[in-house]
């Protein structure tokens, strides 16, 4: 005996159970599979099941869309049913066309008449769902790169996940979280008062394209509680649960001192807390962290040793022998809390070079001790005691959030604001604020009212 199998939506009355519609939506031949491609259904067969489905569920959503209306909101009078209205609705991975009630007033004197797109019923004819996998895309790739991406889980093109749709949708959604991030987080966003509180700052740049216009800066911050810090394994940590702000707004910080300290509230930052607070040594990643002052106990601000570590591997890597040791030496000095010889070190080996270049760098090295030689501190003693000196993370530093955006897609001209915006999303994402409160800011920015 041969088989097939049929796909088949019935629509039962829940009290009988009695089956009043049946539809078969598609037909599968039973075969051995001949190899690994057919086993099961195939991508584009999937997808093309899937929004048979969806067309079965609507259809019947449609039906009672706006049944209840039965009074005119402008007159009280009676409504009565006007024909309908077929419009448009973008699903995850399928699109469709609605069919919807119109009303009427039946008044002679009002005759007003309800506009029943999937627009005006909802305020918006796109699946939100659509519009967070549009934003991610958006916030990780270029928009012509998101537009390929979106094709390829699909399995074919549809004009709204066009670039200029994720473009204009990604802006939107930035725009409204660059917003959101200046309110203060109401008591219940906030985690219960912490007794310490870690912040690292570091910036970076924005390159444009651009001609006579330089690359702008950005900067980036990350907060967490000390034991959030947890080991994955012998070598790598990590830190499962923070709060990131990033701006590129060129307004003398203030944002950026807003948003620190929002999401520093959000980790439980109160007047008791003493915050430990790492930087890169940029002067603006001081005043950031300075503005937190006035809402804690006391801040102990630190040059990061990741930061210190890299600029010494700089200058490392083009000496000899014999000065790499002298540079070395002068960097376990600085470890060990001496940061007066440590420069002292470093000005003499300076004066032995002949290299122009190597000197230069040597003096780069200098300068940026000296210029933050208030935030040197004792890193072997730090280190002794479990105290937190280093910011060693990967995905907590700047480069993380552009590169993956901004320094990959050479070929955007970025305005600030518009790579600010795309930021607030990719900084969302590394912190766990995106995965659950994605919808606060995708609704809103779709136009859809709470
Ligand atoms: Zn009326």
């Amino acid at each position: 005996m041969e088989f097939e199998l049929r796909i088949v939506v019935e629509k039962v009355a829940i009290s009988t159970q009695e089956v009043v519609e049946c539809n078969m939506l598609k037909v599968y031949d039973i075969e051995a599979p001949q190899s690994i491609l057919e086993l099961g259904l195939r991508h584009t067969e999937q997808i093309s099941l899937l929004s048979k489905v969806q067309n079965s569920v609507l259809a019947e959503q449609c039906k009672l869309i706006r049944k209840d209306h039965k009074t005119c909101p402008n007159c009280g009078g009676k409504l009565g049913r006007n024909g309908t209205t077929k419009s448009k609705f973008h699903a995850v991975f399928s699109d469709h066309q609605l069919t919807i009630q119109k009303h009427r007033c039946q008044n002679p004197d009002c005759r007003w008449q309800q506009s029943s797109t999937t627009n005006a019923v909802f305020g918006t004819n796109i699946h939100p769902d659509l519009a967070k996998l549009q934003c991610e895309q958006g916030a990780n790739f270029s928009y012509r790169q998101a537009q390929e991406n979106l094709e390829k889980i699909n399995t074919c093109h549809r004009p709204i996940n066009n670039h200029t749709q994720i473009s204009r949708l990604t802006s939107q959604v930035g725009e409204m979280l660059s917003k959101q991030n200046l309110i203060t987080p109401e008591p219940e966003e906030c985690a219960e008062a912490s007794k310490e509180i870690i912040l690292q700052v570091d910036g970076g740049h924005i390159p444009i394209k651009e001609k006579q216009k330089r690359s702008f800066e950005a900067l980036f911050a990350v907060t967490y509680r000390p034991e959030n810090l947890q080991p994955v394994d012998e070598n790598h940590r990590q830190i499962v649960d923070k709060s990131c702000a990033i701006s590129a707004q060129e307004d003398n910080l203030e944002m950026m001192k807003t948003y620190v300290l929002n999401t520093a509230l959000k980790q439980g930052l109160n007047t008791k807390t003493l915050v430990t607070a790492l930087a890169d040594g940029a002067k603006n990643c001081w005043s950031v962290i300075q503005a937190l002052k006035p809402h804690c106990r006391d801040i102990e601000a630190i040059l990061d040793w990741f930061h210190i570590g890299k600029k010494f591997q700089n200058v490392l890597n083009g000496l000899d022998a014999t000065n790499q040791e002298s540079l070395e030496n002068a960097k376990w000095k600085l470890w060990h809390g001496q940061a007066t010889e440590a420069i002292e070190k470093l000005e003499t080996l300076r004066r032995q070079i002949t290299d122009e270049k190597q000197k230069n760098k040597l003096k780069g090295l200098k300068d940026y001790l000296l210029r933050n030689q208030e935030y040197l501190i004792n890193y072997e003693q730090r280190k002794q005691s479990n105290q937190t000196f280093t910011s060693q993370v990967a995905e907590s530093h700047i480069d993380t959030v552009i590169n993956a955006r901004h320094k990959r897609d050479g070929k955007m001209q970025w305005s600030r604001v518009g790579a600010h915006n795309v930021l607030q999303i990719r900084a969302a994402m590394i912190s766990q604020q995106w995965q659950h409160h994605w919808q606060r800011t995708v609704l809103p920015a779709l136009g859809i009212v709470a």
